[in-house]
């Protein structure tokens, strides 16, 4: 007999929660019939996101994927010129990257003919290490750029990272995708980089269903941005183009969405908090910690909650290119196990983000740890006891849970048992 039900609706990782009053705005476009790529929500939307973030202007484009290819691809220009048409700006130069995110931070790197260089996770944040960064800049003294997000919400070391950055003259690209909302010393991130990033994704904190934004100060930054959006067309009667250009505006509708969910994304990071300390509370005494954050400088908008398994709590486990086996052992557990039994019972977790530098698309690419380079190191992460490969250790033995605001503190008491119950 089992000791639980399934949960008859699923409770999702993080799905969108909407409220009603999204529709007034989609319904004003169509009134007006401003459905396609300029209106009032745009400029509108435009005008709070801007000021919510803090930043002197905003550029709404139709994912937060192609905020970032415009974002590496203004970078590129600005450091090493016009590049021409058939290839990228950053003309085979390497960047510094975040290693531990999703794959839309560091993908445009390659859109631009650039090459990722990986830099490896801290245990404070979650995020870049700033010592593996100042590495990376002993190995590679010529990199002007890095491209850094906050993972699940969590403001990274900002002021650290900044001043490596600003010692040696690179531009900082900012992918806030998973944290609009979160401030760091009472500051919003995507305000930090040159140029900034948000998501309005389906699973992000708020969401137009889609969209994205390109922050920044730069007045020059985000005419280009908007010219190169709409696909590079020059003041002239006829379409005439001396840039190549894109299709990444955003749809009306969707800004009318976005607007929509604006005045509760406030409701949404308290929701996101309270599931956060609720698994906390739920977890005392179990051999795990939650994903950390500094609660000193920053205050995240905990838009996944993720655990971390004690390795002497680990069960062994193997994971494949694409299958995981694990060894179940009394008293111990391992992520695959812990997802495995949520889905039984109809909920929704997840491994953490694989780090890029274990893709097989970016294995050529060089990984930077604290302690200097991380390829070709056989025994992956431990060494002297010590995991030198941050990100593969809790890649290995992390899981994020439902994290959905949906869901109830009853349905999340049940979710805390079936966990607790793979311990046993
Ligand atoms: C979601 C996400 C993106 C991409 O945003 P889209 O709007 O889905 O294109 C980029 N970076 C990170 C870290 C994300 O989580």
């Amino acid at each position: 007999m089992d000791r639980f039900q399934p949960f008859e609706n699923k409770i999702w990782l993080s799905s969108p929660t909407m409220h009603g009053d999204e529709l007034k705005w989609v319904q004003d476009a169509f009134a007006k019939n401003w459905i396609t790529t300029a209106g009032e929500n745009i400029n509108e939307l435009e005008r709070i996101v801007a000021e919510y973030a803090g930043v002197k202007y905003a550029v709404a484009l139709s994912c937060g994927t192609a905020s970032l290819h415009l974002a590496v691809k203004l970078a590129g220009e600005q450091l090493y010129g016009q590049a021409k048409p058939d290839c990228g700006t950053l003309q085979g130069h390497k960047v510094f990257a975040s290693d531990m995110t999703f794959d839309a931070t560091v993908n445009p790197i390659a859109y631009e003919d650039g090459e990722a260089v990986f830099i490896d996770t801290e245990r404070d944040t979650w995020n870049m290490d700033p010592k593996a960064l100042e590495k990376a800049f002993e190995l590679y003294p010529d990199v002007k750029l890095l491209v850094i997000a906050h993972l699940y919400g969590t403001p990274g070391k900002i002021d650290e990272i900044r001043a490596i950055c600003g010692k040696h003259g690179a531009l900082i690209v900012e992918d806030a995708a998973e944290s609009f909302g979160a401030t760091y010393k009472g500051k919003q991130t995507g305000g930090f980089g040159d140029f900034n990033a948000i998501s309005f994704n389906g699973n992000k904190i708020i969401t137009g269903s889609s969209g994205g934004m390109f922050l920044t100060d730069s007045k020059d930054a985000a005419d280009k941005i908007r010219k190169w959006s709409t696909q590079s067309r020059e003041n002239a009667p006829w379409y005439q183009h001396e840039e190549i250009g894109y299709n990444y505006r955003m749809s009306n509708l969707i800004a009318g969405v976005v607007r929509g969910q604006m005045p509760y994304l406030n409701e949404h990071i308290a929701q996101k908090k309270a599931i956060y300390e609720r698994y906390k509370e739920g977890f005392k005494g179990l051999p795990v910690t939650m994903n950390p954050f500094d609660a000193v400088n920053s205050e995240p908008n905990f838009w996944l909650s993720c655990m971390l398994i004690d390795r002497d709590a680990m069960c062994r486990q193997v994971r494949g290119e694409n299958q995981p086996l694990y060894v179940p052992e009394k008293g111990k557990t391992c992520p695959t196990e812990i997802l495995e039994t949520l889905l039984k019972y109809n909920a929704e977790g997840r491994p953490i983000w694989k780090p890029m530098h274990m893709q097989p698309i970016y294995r050529m690419n060089p990984f930077v740890t604290a302690s200097g380079s991380g390829r070709g190191q056989s025994n992956a992460y431990i060494d002297c006891g010590e995991a030198v490969d941050v990100g593969a250790d809790i890649f290995e033995r992390g899981l994020c849970l439902p994290s959905d605001n949906k869901m109830t503190p009853a349905e999340q008491d049940i979710i805390i048992e079936i966990i607790r119950s793979c311990f046993e």
